[in-house]
């Protein structure tokens, strides 16, 4: 048995990466002897490490070599995944299946090759690549690749705000009893819904990030985004985009809300404030946002203006999120379920209701979460199909603004806001100036649209402008987020 092994440590220097990723390759060539023998390629791996990733190359195959894949990690086994996979992964969070998520602990490791078939006298190269990722790297989301289900730019729809066995999750067992509920069937009840994407946001736990790995590649339609909702004594917000648990004990670990904010700054998460007008009390310990010191506002990403069924009267946010904007402070209006129970299709809080509509470059954690923050983003109420409504101001030297951005006007300068609708039942419309609202007259659009126009004018301050569907009984039915005029 003639075999060449290769050890080769190379560094490389990601674009813009403050840090790089080890890749090892490990090499050799097998021969009629290996048949049916295990070969084990030992590697080490540091202290601090967050990510081992084994990739397997071999072209065997019109010889019938057949190369099984396995992990030995410094304590032992990690996982098999035979002739199926030639690419896997293992980290403190999740891995691949077949692979044990866990500690990555530091010392000798072992890529394991299991070799079934290879025929005598034939001769197969094979190429093993170790890529390594630090701790750092994998908070900071630079081991993984931005999945793309759909590369268009458009309206998606989805849920930002759900919770399954991971937290407080339940649902009916087979025999009808109360049990904690599978996030497989929240995921299920999304699609039901026909969402583009969820975030699922357990309390104060990572422990669903596991799932989402593993549950992507089947829903292929509906995209997974990790979120955490950091559960506080003094308020609850949700954080989009995690990559690893975040520090949620306010008062002791936590010194106040501004840790966490100034720590997800420069980061792609979003941070957004839940339900921030329920009352905080025996019923519901630290629901409302009561911080015990005062946060920056200007780093807080969003709010979470209707949760579940929350969308008039003193529980809704919208109250709380357009004192926000009167203060001067951006932030993008978003609603959520807050689902605790998929089974749940009638009640107060089904999965998909409301529905958050965001305006994003694609369908991808990176461009949902990037135009979330943005702010062309609208809240349906009742998650109903077809719905859409936009808004833009259009200034009278033909500059234009869309939801979420903004325009420059001086004192005198006019402008057209202009909103376009597309709803099923008779609903009205109301542009909301600054807090003020004020009733809109509804034309029919050529294309099927309903539509309305404000011509206003400005005074060179400051002041945003949006608008809001209301059903006829007065209830809202859908909630736009502003243009900003000189912000
Ligand atoms: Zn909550
Ligand atoms: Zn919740």
């Amino acid at each position: 048995m003639r075999r060449l092994l290769l050890l080769l440590l190379a560094s490389l220097v990601a674009a813009g990466a403050a840090q790089a990723a080890e890749v090892l390759q490990l090499q050799g060539t097998l021969d009629g002897k290996d048949h049916q023998r295990y070969l084990e390629l030992p590697f080490q791996v540091p202290a601090g490490t967050g990510r081992v990733g084994v990739q397997l190359r071999q072209d065997g195959a019109k010889d019938r070599t057949v190369i099984d894949l396995g992990l030995l990690d410094a304590d032992g086994f990690r996982g098999w995944s035979g002739g199926s996979r030639s690419a896997i992964s293992v980290s403190r969070y999740d891995a691949t299946g077949g692979y044990l998520p866990g500690a990555v602990p530091r010392g000798e490791w072992k890529v394991l090759l299991g070799v079934p078939n290879i025929r005598a006298g034939v001769r197969t190269p094979y190429h093993v690549e170790v890529t390594l990722w630090s701790e750092a790297e994998v908070q900071a989301g630079k081991d993984r690749t931005d999945l793309v289900l759909r590369a268009a730019p458009g309206w998606y729809r989805g849920d930002l705000h759900m919770h399954s066995t991971h937290s407080d999750g339940s649902c009916s067992s087979q025999q009808g009893r109360k049990v904690s509920c599978p996030l497989f069937l929240s995921l299920q009840a999304a699609v039901r819904q026909r969402l583009d994407f969820v975030a699922v946001t357990e309390h104060n736990t990572v422990s669903h990030l596991q799932e989402l790995v593993r549950h992507q590649p089947w829903f292929d339609r509906l995209l997974l985004i990790p979120g955490m909702e950091v559960t506080t004594f003094q308020g609850h917000a949700n954080v989009f985009g995690i990559n690893g648990p975040l520090p949620f004990r306010l008062g002791d670990t936590l010194p106040d809300w501004n840790a966490l904010l100034r720590q997800l700054a420069g980061s792609d998460a979003v941070f957004s404030i839940n339900h921030p007008a329920l009352p905080s009390g025996e019923d519901c310990m630290g629901c409302g946002w009561t911080p015990a010191r005062a946060v920056d506002m200007d780093r807080v990403n969003a709010v979470e203006v209707v949760n579940a069924s929350q969308a008039d009267g003193p529980r809704a946010g919208v109250g709380f999120w357009e004192q926000q904007l009167q203060q001067g402070h951006r932030m993008t209006a978003v609603g959520g379920s807050d689902s605790h129970n998929p089974d749940d299709v009638d009640g107060a809080s089904p999965v998909g209701v409301p529905a958050t509509l965001v305006h994003a470059e694609a369908l991808s954690r990176d461009a949902i979460l990037a135009a979330i923050k943005r702010g062309r983003v609208v809240v349906d109420v009742h998650n109903i199909a077809g719905s859409r409504l936009d808004l833009w101001l259009e200034s009278d030297d033909g500059r234009r603004a869309d939801m979420g951005e903004a325009l420059a006007l001086e004192d005198g300068q006019a402008a057209i806001l202009r909103a376009e609708l597309d709803y099923p039942t008779p609903v009205r419309m109301e542009f909301v100036v600054d807090g003020r609202r004020e009733l809109a007259a509804l034309e029919p659009g050529d294309d099927g649209s309903q539509q309305a126009r404000l011509r206003w004018r400005s005074d060179g301050k400051r002041h945003w402008l949006r608008v809001d569907v209301r059903a006829m009984d007065g209830s809202l039915a859908m909630l736009g987020n502003p243009v900003y005029v000189n912000w």
